[in-house]
């Protein structure tokens, strides 16, 4: 059956009709016989088997029995009344029992005649009774298309409200097959069929809607979730290496005077070989022809922040401008202090542009963008203003990436140098984005499949690692004596509390109160207390801040507004309040805050004794790791990819089979069959790829599956 074909609007197969279709739409986003097609079953029930009421378990489990009813009756109650039938077969009896529907099923229930019904069983008062049965006569369920394994479709209260229930959408779904013929187009090429030993679409199609059994159900999920991934990588890829061909970037041929002196006499450390790694991969993209999209992995305190430095100088060596993008107002200063230490002494320069820049000093940073006097901007969203013209700007660095979005991405694209563009628009800058929260390899390459990945695997020499432990509220003496003692060597101290919610009152009053009972054991003037949270004025936050990074202060009493990126190296304890109710990333991120200098920093985890399996599990992963990959993966699969990434970007994995956690293996095998495919015939015009060819043009032009295309 032709692709065409199953564009066709549900409503006019035959059982469906103006009504129901939508229904079908608004519940379960079907609009064409193609999602019908590809509304895949969530389980299945085996109904391979016929037990006997003789043989019954006491295991509430779904069974499928014949027999007869040879007795009904109404019993009256205090809440309502129910319909009891006498149900039998030659090994004993049972009873079958409705709440609801009684009139109708008096009415049409026949007794005496041999009927297959299935349900759960339940044992109660020394019988087997079972609640509103799923019954079909004998005779019809012979006549049947045999359907052994019972798919159980996706459900919602409206859909059964409207009537649509299970058995409703599989007669559907039976109904199409019989249009269709059950013959399907094929979307893969011979080679990937054989090499894998993959089922036919058709086939697949089939066995996932009606399996024959449980082998050829495996046969067909395996063949759809590879399809399903193989087109994702192939799109991901494919826009990627058209990106390299199509988009043109500045080309930064030269490693110039500032890279080599800032080398030479500027570096404060000797870097590590991950650093060295990462910069060389980034000098390959910056001098390739075409603009660079690269994605910047690296735990935090893996010194990310010096690969982003000597890459803006690569770019003002070649006569761009930079920018450094952060999240927070805290974060883009702590840059700029940083960088415009690193840069001493070399004649670059550097501004800063945040929300409470004052206009005064605005005005003459706008001016010496647009004349090319300022090397490098460093800022948070303000840089991206449409007001904010720079003269030729080369590179646009993104620090810590998961608060950004798509939309902020593409609005850099469009700040590259009006003046020495390709024919047709602007030149796009280089993009390189920084993030620290480590997104497990298989999840970058579905997600960001179209950037290419850098990672920096290896921490500075000499770092001690952290020490996580994990104690209840009911240790909080032993724990304040702890920070005590490191107080007395000189450290200083966080303490964390959850305001998830910026705004929401219970939280914050948590916060003061946790503030009042360590001021009270912590007092003046042998202690100074900071405190930092969402509700105070960002130049009071910046002021409590600079006290504690001064030294000023010896316990930062803060919300998760200190999570990103924050420097004090001598900080060397971290205690999390309520940590059961963070996230692990989150936990990992703040934990991140300490272990900075050169002394043994530690991470106390404090919670109450109501702990749910889910946070157990992630406060034993914060004691056990201190390797942020690892702690991503265990963070995947407790949460899935969806959560992670935020509804925005989990919208672009709308996948409707594969799991891009449990399928991981099936994901890297599609990956690579993807990237021999279009290394071998990167358009697709040899004769045996005509039919992916063919099948990827009609998924960019429907776009039902593969609404990620940006
Ligand atoms: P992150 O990757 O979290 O942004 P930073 O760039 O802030 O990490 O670096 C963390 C700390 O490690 C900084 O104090 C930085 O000066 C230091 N650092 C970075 N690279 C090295 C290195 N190769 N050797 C020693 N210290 C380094
Ligand atoms: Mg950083």
């Amino acid at each position: 059956m032709n692709a065409g074909f199953l564009q066709t609007p549900v409503a006019y197969l035959k059982g469906v009709g103006p009504n129901r279709a939508e229904t079908l739409q608004s519940e379960l986003g079907i609009y064409v016989y193609q999602d019908l097609l590809n509304l895949f079953p969530n389980r299945y029930i085996d109904k391979t088997q016929y037990y006997k009421i003789g043989q019954l378990q006491k295991s509430n489990a779904e069974v499928q029995i014949v027999g007869k009813i040879v007795h009904i009756k109404t019993v009256e109650q205090k809440r309502g009344s129910r319909l009891v039938a006498k149900f039998i077969d030659e090994t004993g009896e049972m009873e079958l029992v409705w709440f609801r529907g009684q009139k109708w099923i008096r009415e049409n229930l026949k007794l005496n005649v041999p009927y297959v019904i299935f349900g759960k069983c339940n044992w109660f008062n020394g019988s087997f009774s079972m609640p509103h049965p799923e019954m079909e006569l004998l005779s019809e369920h012979e006549k049947n298309l045999r359907i052994h394994m019972q798919p159980v479709y996706p459900s919602t209260e409206k859909l059964s409200n409207k009537g649509i229930t299970n058995r409703v959408l599989s007669k559907l779904i039976q109904q199409l097959f019989v249009e269709t013929k059950g013959s399907f187009e094929e979307t893969l090429s011979n080679k990937i069929l054989d090499e894998l030993k993959l089922i036919s679409k058709s086939e697949a199609l089939f066995n996932i809607h009606f399996p024959k059994n449980q082998e050829l159900l495996a046969k067909a999920q395996f063949r759809l979730k590879f399809e399903e991934l193989f087109y994702l990588q192939l799109q991901l890829i494919a826009k990627n290496m058209l990106h390299k061909q199509r988009i043109k970037g500045f080309n930064f041929d030269q490693v110039g005077p500032l890279f080599n002196d800032f080398y030479a006499n500027h570096l404060p450390f000797e870097l590590t070989d991950a650093q060295k790694r990462v910069i060389k991969e980034i000098r390959a993209d910056l001098g390739s022809n075409a603009q660079m999209n690269r994605l910047l992995q690296g735990d935090v305190g893996s010194g990310k922040t010096i690969v982003a430095v000597m890459t803006m100088l690569l770019a003002i060596d070649n006569g761009f401008q930079a920018c450094l993008v952060a999240p927070t107002e805290i974060l883009a200063n702590q840059h700029y202090i940083g960088i415009k230490e690193l840069l001493q002494g070399t004649g670059v320069t550097c501004e800063l542009l945040t929300g409470s820049v004052k206009k005064s000093v605005r005005k003459p940073i706008h001016e010496q963008l647009e004349s090319g006097e300022l090397h490098i901007l460093i800022g948070t969203h303000a840089v991206l203003e449409d007001k904010v013209v720079f003269k030729n700007l080369g590179l646009a660095i993104i620090d810590e990436q998961h608060r950004f979005g798509v939309a902020q991405r593409s609005k850099l694209w469009h700040k590259g140098s009006p003046n020495s563009g390709e024919v047709g628009g602007a030149t796009p800058p280089h993009i390189l984005v920084m993030t620290a929260t480590p997104i497990p390899r298989t999840l970058a390459m579905s997600l960001y499949g179209d950037l290419d990945i850098s990672v920096i695997d290896e921490l500075p020499p000499g770092r001690k690692p952290i020490k996580t432990v994990h104690r209840y509220d009911s240790n909080r003496l032993k724990v304040f004596h702890f920070i005590k003692e490191e107080i007395q060597k000189g450290r200083q101290v966080y303490i964390v509390y959850p305001l998830i919610q910026e705004s929401e009152a219970l939280d914050y009053k948590d916060l003061m109160d946790g503030y009042e009972s360590i001021v009270r054991d912590f007092p003046q003037p042998q202690y100074q207390i900071s405190i930092v949270h969402g509700q105070m004025k960002p130049e009071d936050k910046d002021y409590e801040m600079e006290r504690f990074v001064k030294g000023e202060t010896h316990i930062m009493v803060a919300t998760t507004v200190i999570e990103v990126g924050v420097n004090v190296p001598n900080a060397s304890v971290m205690i999390i309040e309520s940590a059961e109710r963070f996230g692990l990333s989150q936990l990992h991120q703040l934990r991140g805050r300490v272990g900075r200098g050169a002394d043994q920093s530690y991470c106390i985890l404090m919670t109450s004794y109501k702990l749910s399996s889910e946070a157990k599990t992630r406060l034993e992963t914060m004691v056990q790791t201190n390797d942020g990959f690892e702690i991503a993966e265990v963070d995947l699969k407790l949460r899935g990819a969806g959560d992670i990434m935020g509804t925005q970007q989990s919208g672009m994995l709308n996948l409707k089979i594969a799991d891009i956690v449990k399928d991981n293996t099936i994901l890297k095998s599609a990956r690579y069959f993807a990237m021999q495919l279009l290394k071998d015939d990167s358009t697709l015009e040899k004769p045996e790829n005509l039919v992916i060819r063919h099948f990827y043009a009609e998924l960019a032009k429907f776009k039902n599956i593969w609404n990620y295309i940006s």
